[in-house]
């Protein structure tokens, strides 16, 4: 082979080399689960949101384990706790007290538990960082906050009215 091919060869599979690797940068770069993120989703964001600031957002959920559940958020896109800055982390913790004097004046909460998965097989079905506020009634117990989990996948999605009387009811008291 003459010395000239082989150069074309080495120069054709380099330019070959370098766009591959410059698509698959590309790419991985942009997450496909950023994009479909709902909590990245202004109308998501909108429609559920009790309260926001710059760094964090309080949401009523769509489909509460209890009534007066909400989930507590970052702004940024964030896949784990431990991903947030410290900023991120003391304003999550300060709207979680937050949420709780205000669904303790407004849903006449006592008692609650507090909720955070990192990782799918740790149960995280949205990959950006949240912390569940799951208020307990009085009266509640282990058995009856089991048997929530266990019929929480028939539960129905609350509707739009619901969803504007509690986000309106702790925004109020927030
Ligand atoms: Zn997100």
């Amino acid at each position: 082979m003459k010395k000239s091919k082989i150069y074309l060869i080495v120069f054709i599979s380099l330019i070959i080399f370098l766009v591959s690797t410059t698509i698959f940068l590309t790419i991985s770069h942009k997450s496909p689960t950023y994009c479909s993120c709902p909590f990245c989703d202004r109308k998501v964001l909108d429609n559920q949101k009790y309260f926001e600031d710059s760094n964090v957002i309080g949401l009523y959920t769509n489909k509460p384990l209890i009534k007066g559940h909400c989930l507590i958020i970052p702004k940024r896109h964030v896949e784990r706790f431990e991903d947030l800055n410290d900023l991120e982390q003391v304003e999550m913790l300060k709207l979680v007290k937050k949420t709780h004097l205000a669904a303790k004046k407004s849903l006449n909460v006592e008692n609650y538990f507090l909720l955070q998965k990192n990782g799918r097989s740790a149960g995280q079905s949205v990959p950006h960082v949240h912390i569940h506020y799951i208020p307990v009634g009085k009266n509640s117990s282990a058995i009856k906050i089991l048997y929530k989990f266990l019929v929480y996948p028939f539960n129905k999605k609350v509707d739009q009215s619901e969803m504007d009387k509690i986000t309106s009811l702790i925004s109020e008291n927030i």
